[in-house]
């Protein structure tokens, strides 16, 4: 029997100073590019295949290894997928106010805990709460790490070992396992569910009320809507029952608008102010859905019952930290100025691009992407519609454009999925969503196209029979 012959690689020495062996050191550092090389050899050494292989190609093997290895494990992305608060793919993109903002709260110590004229000690929050005093009309907030964080500590402040009363339509699943019923078992609240899913009445929260009631609570049904044969109770008149037991009635807004989105042609959404005014004592939401920040629990109302929860040590174990606070605050800035609102914050201005633009740039983007998928594959720009996303507006839908690309001829299955992975391979992954056997790509987030287009020349597709 033959025996393969024996693998004779250029010295490790050799391959680091070859010229790609050069700049992987440059790149990585010495030991780390020894290792890579060692790497390598090894595994030619037991796949018995590119015995042939020069110093060169072998330093070139190395540095692939590290540089898929130095690659950040998060990384950007390009979200085709239609929904602009997607939270897998992190939610709201920040302003560049609040991008600066942030930049220079990392680089050097800031006053986050400290009042400057006074010299002394002061308090993280301030540093926003009258931004959302001053644009909603609450008499004070707290902040705390997401909005489920903040339901979590008024249940807990004001709800702990006593019933927190709410309806049975209400009791909602948002994805990530957030259960309503759940979060109020960890807060130490006794959930009181009343009326059914699809009917609940005054009458139903009023005969719940006793002397184990901690409060009253609304919940945003966010990602779904009961429709039909259905009663809610108006929050005004939750909240006069709720004073007239001296209860506490908050709103859980989920996503939280503080403007009226009708001004730019979405459907009006219940805002933060509508809620207090409403008479809801505390109402909580979200920084990074609706209002366009980073990811923030905002909870806002009445004093007495801030200042409760501020005294709550789950409050010191759910604080911001001071990036996120720069952020936040540079985001609630651009609030007073609502007319250049679209242009500064980027989901506002996402929602708002219009389909005639979408579609030109669908047609722009067609025949490119036509000729870098070869004959395999057809590439039609249709007409779509895009997804707020997050829970907020479930029902809302944006008319937007964007590409469809089918294989051309009988497929074998799983070829929509290996293109779908293709697209996904490339520098910046580009996710799209498969929709009856087509890969569909949904250009309302697409602001980069020469990035866009450029990647194009990096898809690795194989053709519509089969992919590699
Ligand atoms: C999204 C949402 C939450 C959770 O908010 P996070 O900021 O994701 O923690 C809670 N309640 C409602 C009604 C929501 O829509």
């Amino acid at each position: 029997m033959n025996r393969p012959e024996r693998f004779r690689p250029p010295s490790v020495d050799e391959i680091l100073r070859s010229g790609e062996g050069a700049l992987a050191i440059t790149r990585h550092g010495r030991s780390e590019t020894t290792q890579a090389v060692r790497q390598v050899l090894e595994r030619m050494r037991q796949s018995e295949t590119s015995h042939a292989a020069s110093a060169h190609a072998i330093a070139r093997m190395a540095l692939d290894v590290l540089e898929e290895r130095g690659r950040p494990s998060q990384r950007p992305v390009i979200n085709l997928t239609g929904t602009v608060l997607h939270t897998n793919l992190g939610r709201a993109l920040l302003a560049e106010e609040a991008v600066q903002a942030v930049v220079t709260a990392m680089r050097a110590p800031t006053n986050l805990e400290y009042e400057i004229e006074a010299g002394q000690r002061g308090e993280r929050d301030a540093h926003v709460r009258g931004l959302i005093r001053e644009l909603t009309g609450a008499e004070d907030a707290v902040l705390v790490n997401n909005n489920a964080s903040a339901v979590l500590l008024v249940l807990n402040t004001l709800a702990r070992d006593r019933e927190a009363i709410v309806s049975r339509g209400e009791l909602i699943e948002i994805g990530g396992a957030f259960r309503m019923p759940d979060i109020m078992g960890r807060a130490g609240a006794i959930l009181r569910e009343v009326g059914t899913t699809n009917r609940t009445h005054l009458k139903d929260y009023a005969e719940a009320i006793g002397p184990e009631t901690g409060l009253l609570l609304k919940v945003h049904t966010s990602n779904y809507v009961v429709q039909g044969f259905t009663a809610e109770v108006e929050p005004a008149e939750l909240a006069k029952l709720a004073r007239t037991h001296d209860l506490p009635f908050v709103d859980d807004l989920g996503s939280g608008t503080l403007i009226d989105l009708a001004r730019w042609g979405l459907r009006h959404e219940k805002t933060v102010q509508d809620a207090l005014k409403g008479g809801a004592d505390l109402v909580t939401f979200s920084g990074d859905k609706l209002l366009g920040g980073p990811q923030a629990g905002i909870v806002a109302g009445r004093k007495d019952l801030i200042a409760r929860l501020a005294k709550n040590p789950l409050k010191r174990a759910l604080r911001l930290d001071k990036l996120r606070l720069a952020a936040l605050e540079a985001t609630l800035r651009l609030y007073r100025d609502p007319d250049r609102l679209a242009e500064r914050l980027p989901t506002l201005r996402l929602f708002t691009r219009k389909a005639a633009e979408l579609r030109a740039l669908a047609e722009r983007l067609q025949p490119q992407m036509a000729a870098a998928l070869g004959a395999g594959w057809t590439v039609e720009t249709i007409d779509c519609a895009s997804q707020i996303g997050s829970g907020a507006l479930p029902l809302e839908t944006l008319p937007s454009a964007g590409l469809a690309i089918a294989p051309a001829g009988k497929a074998s299955g799983g070829a929509v999925e290996a293109l779908a992975a293709a697209f996904r391979a490339v520098p910046v992954p580009v996710i799209g969503r498969i929709a009856q056997g087509a890969l569909v790509l949904d250009l309302r987030c697409l602001e980069d196209e020469a990035l866009f287009a450029a990647q194009l020349a990096r898809l690795k597709p194989g053709g519509g029979d089969g992919l590699a």
